[in-house]
């Protein structure tokens, strides 16, 4: 038998949080982002339940490949463009729209060999400083783009730094509407926390496409102001083991790498079949959430390469006592014998000093994948 340890993709959760995320951006087009083979839960698992979207946004040639391969035939974006010339070979074979950010990307085109013109989203850089024309540049750079035979149809896009802080999009919306005002085109330019906060009652921020990635993957994209409850959305992913060893501690019995955890009264931890190199995070230190046959506990002492311990105190104290094979969930929702509890994927992530994001593309190969419905 392998290592309990596993990670359950739920198809209804996807489907259910595509609904939102739809229902959200009312009028406009969404576009389903899964870059990072769909941060971590895999394209093909996916695919189904998004195929409600308009179009598929991703950063990889091959990722954009295993959907056409899946049978999509609608739109795929690339969002960072091409990055060699050859890339556009098969962007015109393949149909692929993508995003030109730079002036060597309209080079490549300019000498891109094709009887398929395409169609290309010109990314302004509205302040976030990491791709995209400057304001000043970007009707230059529109003008010239307009100018090549290989260009089809030219659309507008936009990236924002701070949809998910205090400082909202107000900012580069408005530098948006200046640097684009009277230009032909569809418009994308919110991602989910953008969608969600400003772009469902806000049809200048909607524009024609939105962008939505974490929030389809039950993660809330502007925690902790906002809980995954609170957005109304679903784990799309539980990282689910079992205890494999169970120890009883007296007072100044210590767990794990470094003696960091000291117990101060006697207690029962359990040993779970899960560590650092299955992608959970080693930062995590005693304290950190964690489901025990669907009752929430904490983590006890270091994480080590293959295993953490868990506080089994209080289950027992419940009269739930766990023992060897008892299901650990340690982030997502429980199994259906457990009751579906969920533990939020974004509160383990800020144990971690990071966002669910890092956590669901970290999980590392060996840990197997099945989808559920
Ligand atoms: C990743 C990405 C998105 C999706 O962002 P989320 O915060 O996951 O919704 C949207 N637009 C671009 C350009 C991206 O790179």
């Amino acid at each position: 038998m392998p290592r309990p340890i596993h990670a359950v993709i739920h198809t209804q959760a996807l489907r259910h949080n595509m609904d939102i995320m739809r229902t959200r951006a009312a009028d406009a087009k969404l576009w389903a982002v899964v870059k990072a083979n769909a941060y971590g839960h895999g394209i093909e698992r996916v695919f189904d339940a998004f195929r409600a979207a308009d179009g598929f946004a991703l950063l990889d040639l091959q990722e954009a490949e295993r959907v056409r391969a899946l049978g999509w035939r609608g739109p795929i974006v690339l969002l960072e463009g091409v990055f060699e010339l050859r890339d556009l070979e098969l962007c015109s074979r393949l149909g692929i729209w993508h995003a030109v950010h730079c002036d060597a990307q309209i080079d490549m085109l300019a000498a891109h060999k094709t009887h398929v013109p395409h169609r290309v989203f010109l990314k302004l850089n509205g302040g976030m400083n990491r791709l995209g024309f400057k304001p000043q540049s970007y009707r230059a750079a529109w003008s010239r783009l307009n100018a090549l035979p290989q260009v089809e149809e030219i659309s507008l896009m936009m990236h924002f730094s701070d949809a998910d802080g205090a400082p909202g999009i107000a900012q580069q919306l408005a530098v948006f509407e200046a640097a684009t005002e009277g230009l032909p085109g569809e418009r994308s330019i919110c991602n989910s926390a953008a969608t969600l906060r400003f772009a469902a009652s806000d049809a200048q921020a909607r524009q024609d496409w939105v962008r939505a990635g974490i929030a389809l993957y039950g993660s809330s994209p502007n925690y902790p102001s906002a809980t995954v409850q609170d957005w109304n959305l679903l784990p799309t992913m539980s990282l689910r083991s079992a205890i494999i060893g169970v120890q009883h501690l007296q007072p100044g019995d210590t767990v794990g790498y470094g003696s960091r955890f000291v117990a101060d009264s006697p207690m029962t931890i359990g040993v779970v079949a899960c560590g650092y190199a299955d992608g959970y995070p080693r930062i995590c230190d005693t304290g950190t959430p964690v489901l025990v046959d669907g009752v929430r506990t904490r983590t006890i002492g270091r994480v080590s390469m293959d295993m953490l311990a868990v506080d089994l105190t209080a289950a027992k104290a419940q009269g739930k006592p766990a023992d060897f094979g008892s299901e650990v969930t340690l982030w997502g929702q429980a199994s259906a014998s457990h009751g579906f509890t969920v533990l939020p994927i974004d509160e383990v992530a800020a144990h971690a000093q990071t966002l669910g994001y890092e956590l669901m593309c970290a999980v590392a190969p060996r840990v197997t994948m099945q989808t559920q419905d």
